[in-house]
């Protein structure tokens, strides 16, 4: 990785401990940012993280919170602060699913994956947001789903997240241009991670075919994305959301 595009800037990652969280966390690193490796119950898996951004060179450091507790996610924001001096960069990646049709989903697993996967994203940005006012630049990437475009039988709780997602992200980036704040979603397809792991050959290669790249996707090719966005070169980018799917859909 030749680019060096994050050079001087500071970028706190939630969920960075596995997945797309761990490979936007590792691209940020590599392109010269230092980071803040959020992760919950996965320490060991974080701490690997932050050991193979300082082995490349870079600066990172692990920090644990539960993004679903409010609190914490404050805490999280301020102790990012602290330790980087700064915060230019928030990824708002950490997310669940808990999938089920509708007319069988519990309250629970309904309130779970709204907590996680949309609640946390408002209670961290809202936190990052008054940080990156007052230092008038900064930048959001929030990390939603196709699923959240499309919908997806069985993913009632996580499309309305996804989708709530959006609606987040064009708001913050509206309420925050003047600032300097830009604020953009990317929209995964299927990226090979634990999260999709438990899919058997069949499903693989039915869900292959309705990619038009044929072939499901790398965590990295997430990263690459996310990259982009939180650097300058899309400076003139904001309230965009961006499908990384293969060409799964066409909006
Ligand atoms: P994953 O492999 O299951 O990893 C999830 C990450 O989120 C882990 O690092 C986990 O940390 C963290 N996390 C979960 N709950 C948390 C909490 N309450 N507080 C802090 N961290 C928490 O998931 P993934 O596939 O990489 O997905 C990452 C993001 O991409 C999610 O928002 C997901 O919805 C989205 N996405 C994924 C796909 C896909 O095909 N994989 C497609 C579209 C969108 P711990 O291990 O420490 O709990």
């Amino acid at each position: 990785m030749s680019l060096m595009r994050l050079e001087g800037k500071a970028a706190l990652v939630t969920g960075a401990s596995r997945g797309i969280g761990a490979a936007i966390a590792l691209r940020l690193g590599a392109e010269g940012a230092a980071v803040a490796v959020n992760y919950s119950g996965s320490r060991e898996a974080a701490e690997a993280v932050v050991d193979a951004i300082r082995g490349a060179g870079g600066a990172a450091v692990a920090m644990q919170a539960d993004v679903t507790d409010r609190a914490a996610c404050e805490a999280l924001v301020g102790r990012a602060v602290e330790e980087l001096g700064k915060l230019d960069v928030l990824v708002n990646n950490a997310g669940i699913t808990r999938d089920g049709l509708l007319v069988r989903m519990s309250d629970a697993d309904w309130d779970a994956v709204i907590a996680t996967d949309l609640t946390s994203v408002f209670a961290m940005s809202r936190a990052a947001a008054r940080v990156m006012m007052k230092s008038r630049s900064g930048c959001i990437v929030n990390i939603s789903s196709v699923v959240g475009l499309a919908g997806n039988a069985g993913q009632a709780n996580y499309a309305a997240a996804k989708s709530g997602v959006i609606g987040l992200t064009k708001s913050i980036a509206r309420e925050l241009a003047s600032r300097h704040v830009r604020c953009n979603a990317v929209a995964p397809g299927f990226i090979e991670t634990d999260m999709t792991a438990q899919l058997n050959d069949a499903q693989r290669e039915r869900i292959a075919a309705q990619i038009a790249l044929g072939r499901l996707g790398a965590a990295a090719d997430v990263a690459a994305v996310v990259a982009f966005l939180a650097s300058d070169d899309a400076a003139y980018v904001t309230g965009q959301v961006i499908a990384v799917d293969g060409g799964m859909t066409f909006a």
